[in-house]
């Protein structure tokens, strides 16, 4: 059956944040929801960052590799939603990031830091947080030690920002336990069904829709 619903377009797109502690498994649950199957609703926020590229990075995809100068001329220039150190390297996301995932109409997904969610929340108005919690300390750090690119030291750094994330905890919208991936990956695409649904969002095109019904009642009474 035909409906005029809104679709998702630009003044409906939101974005998404995704934080939550190293080896929680963010960035598996991040691809799943960018593969094609999940009807391209988001597109991801491809962050600049210092730190070298791990085996497999791909450059422009992954991530945007500049070194600290560009960092700094680029957040000079007010091009940075928000900036952080996360484990001794910067990491940013680009303004334009947001411009262009709303022209596409699409949610723009980012995968940052607690530092990073906080500058955004107070920037952008519509943002949806999701913390991502690994099920147990355990799994935690087999996933950290299985990605296999960090040595023990940046280990332990990992380890204690994982301490600081989780105090942030209680400033996140949603919880998503990632224990079985396509769990997760469904708790997240709920989430984001629900927050499509929004009628504050929504606005005057949902109370249209609402309105267009209305009539054709009172046409039928007649
Ligand atoms: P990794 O080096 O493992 O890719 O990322 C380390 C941490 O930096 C992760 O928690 C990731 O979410 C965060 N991160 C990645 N990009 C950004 C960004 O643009 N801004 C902030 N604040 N954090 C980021």
């Amino acid at each position: 059956m035909r409906t005029d619903w809104p679709a998702l377009t630009p003044d409906t797109s939101f974005a998404v944040i995704l934080a939550g502690p190293s080896g929680a498994g963010k960035t598996t649950l991040r691809d799943r929801l960018l593969a094609p199957e999940m009807d391209e609703r988001c597109t991801f926020s491809v962050s600049l960052t210092t730190r070298p590229p791990r085996e497999g990075e791909r450059e422009g995809t992954d991530y945007r590799f500049v070194d600290r100068d560009e960092f700094t001329r680029i957040v000079d220039s007010g091009g940075m939603l928000e900036h952080a150190t996360v484990h001794g390297d910067l990491y940013g996301t680009p303004i334009a990031n947001l411009d262009r995932a709303s022209s596409a109409g699409k949610h723009l997904l980012l995968d940052i830091d607690v530092q990073g969610a906080r500058q955004v929340r107070e920037a952008v108005a519509d943002v949806i947080t999701i913390f991502v919690l690994p099920p147990s300390v355990s799994e935690m750090l087999r996933r950290l030690r299985g990605r296999g690119s960090e040595n023990e030291a940046q280990l332990g750094r990992r380890y204690e920002s994982a301490l600081a994330e989780l105090e942030a905890f209680p400033e996140f919208g949603y919880a998503v336990v990632n224990d079985d991936l396509d769990e997760a990956v469904r708790t997240v695409c709920s989430i984001m069904d629900a927050e499509e649904r929004s009628v504050a969002r929504l606005g005057s095109r949902a109370e249209a829709f609402a309105d267009r019904l209305k009539d054709e009642i009172r046409r039928q009474m007649h």
